[in-house]
């Protein structure tokens, strides 16, 4: 029965739930270290902190016991370069230029004024800045190492499989954990950034984290998302390969396009078995982590973020992977944990928040000099303040014509609603509370809703939209920029 265990899990954070002008709140003395974890393509509902059915997450259902658990935080894409871009720099998609991996490919993510990565803004504080990455989408050729001292990542340069483009998180933590015993300086802050891959396709766990087998809860589950095996047969072979053939990833040479997938309910469970695994072995890691920070006794005087860059679909909307702003796919875990007594932990805060918002908020509790340059910069805000006043939060869709379509679409999600708008074109509403699968459109019947939502994006998207050097925007960024221009939005408005 998951709704009915997802409830009863949900109890104790009901209990604690709070708006954020109940939090009484202080400053962390000193400059504390800040460890961000972002696990990659991690939906929060596998969590057991955020009412999971199987037990995927002992160690982060802990740690939820001694953080600020955030119940609606929102991924601005489900896309991880654009993502991470977005959390590192607090602005949306638009105002960083990114909305696509492929971004990076002919121009590497620059800093420039008004553009500052928090790893370059912590530099200048006084911070050692230090990022161990698993996946290639944030590997260096992006531009994303730009103001970390150390970048560790995994060397995919003779990598002749799929499996081999990333590497499993333990191995990513060994050495974050060998850094912090032999190379962190002692004498200086930290800013430590750990990448997972895990849950990313392809998902082949490890034996020993191999923990799920198709059940009745998991029949249930699916039943209750809308999972339909014939059209998700009529997706296209790369996605269902990816997904759903666990050899796939370790076959050389490719196979060929004519060998396509069949969909069949034992696939989908065995894809959900495999994603639950490698949820568990994200835990496990993180468990390492916090272990190698007890040992040299960081762990207790630390700023701990935990969160997701996007989640995955798994079959839900007709959909395996990630890339769309279904809810599935950009609601993402976030856990705050902070120091001392600056902030009253545990607690769940249930307003809607966006990743963008994750440093504005941390900063905000520290005494950084260098932070005042970072708020100048930042749309994301310090969702803590009584001040906070944003009452959604932004998400775009990759535009990646190639491969997706040239759909350019756009959501505002806020704590009731979810609206979504295809510029000149079509708009959806959504009723969250009641129908969190998002299946029933309501937009016919609630025009005021939809019409204060239009405004609201509209003034979104004229807020300091960047836009690639000329010349070297590759064509997704191009194509975005003769949409945005067609919804009436340039860059001097
Ligand atoms: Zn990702």
């Amino acid at each position: 029965m998951p709704q009915l265990l997802r409830l009863l899990l949900l109890i104790p954070a009901v209990l604690t739930s709070c708006q954020r002008t109940d939090l009484e709140l202080g400053t962390i003395p000193g400059q504390p270290d800040i460890v961000l974890v972002t696990v990659d393509t991690l939906r929060a509902d596998h969590l057991g902190c955020y009412g999971y059915f199987r037990d995927t997450s002992p160690v982060l259902d802990a740690l939820s016991e001694e953080s600020l658990l955030f119940e609606r935080c929102i991924s601005p894409m489900a896309t991880t370069l654009p993502t991470h871009l977005s959390l590192f720099t607090g602005l949306w998609p638009h105002q960083h230029g990114y909305v696509a991996n492929t971004g990076a490919v002919l121009t590497p993510f620059t800093p420039s004024e008004g553009r500052k990565p928090i790893s370059i803004i912590l530099k200048e504080a006084g911070y050692t800045t230090a990022a161990f990455v698993s996946g290639p989408t944030v590997s260096r050729p992006t531009g994303i190492h730009s103001g970390f001292d150390h970048f560790d990542e995994h060397d995919a340069k003779s990598a002749r499989t799929f499996e081999d483009r990333s590497r499993p998180g333990d191995t990513t933590v060994v050495r974050a954990a060998r850094w912090l015993k032999e190379e962190a300086p002692q004498d200086q802050p930290l800013f430590l950034w750990v990448h997972l891959w895990d849950p990313h396709e392809p998902n082949l766990p490890a034996p020993r984290h191999e923990l799920f087998t198709a059940d009745a809860g998991l029949d249930e589950l699916l039943t209750e998302r809308g999972v339909d095996i014939e059209r998700l047969q009529a997706l296209d072979t790369i996605q269902l390969r990816r997904l759903l053939d666990a050899d796939f990833a370790r076959r050389e040479p490719l196979p060929s396009d004519s060998e396509k997938p069949v969909v069949t309910l034992e696939s989908l469970r065995s894809l959900y078995d495999r994603y639950d695994a490698d949820v568990r072995a994200t835990d496990d890691a993180v468990g390492a982590l916090i272990t190698a920070l007890k040992s040299t006794d960081r762990w207790e005087s630390s700023v701990f973020c935990f969160t997701s860059d996007h989640g995955q679909s798994l079959g839900q909307h007709d959909w395996l992977e990630h890339g769309t702003i279904t809810h599935e796919n950009v609601h993402v875990p976030l856990l705050l944990r902070f120091p001392g007594d600056a902030v009253a932990q545990p607690q769940v805060i249930n307003q809607t928040v966006s990743l963008i918002d994750v440093f504005p908020t941390l900063l905000a509790r520290m005494e950084l000099d260098s932070s005042a340059s970072f708020y100048a910069q930042a749309a994301g805000l310090d969702v803590l303040a009584d001040s906070f006043d944003r009452p959604f939060a932004l998400s775009q869709r990759s535009v990646r014509p190639t491969r997706w379509g040239a759909e350019l679409r756009f959501a505002l999600s806020d704590d009731h609603w979810r609206w979504y708008h295809v510029p000149g074109g079509s708009e959806e509403l959504y009723d969250l509370e009641s129908d969190p699968g998002e299946r029933s459109d309501l937009a016919a019947l609630h025009p005021e809703v939809c019409d204060s939502f239009r405004s609201s994006l509209r003034l979104l998207l004229s807020d300091r939209p960047y836009f690639l050097p000329e010349g070297t925007a590759d064509d997704a960024s191009r194509l975005f920029l003769e949409q945005l221009e067609a919804f009436g939005y340039t860059g001097s408005k």
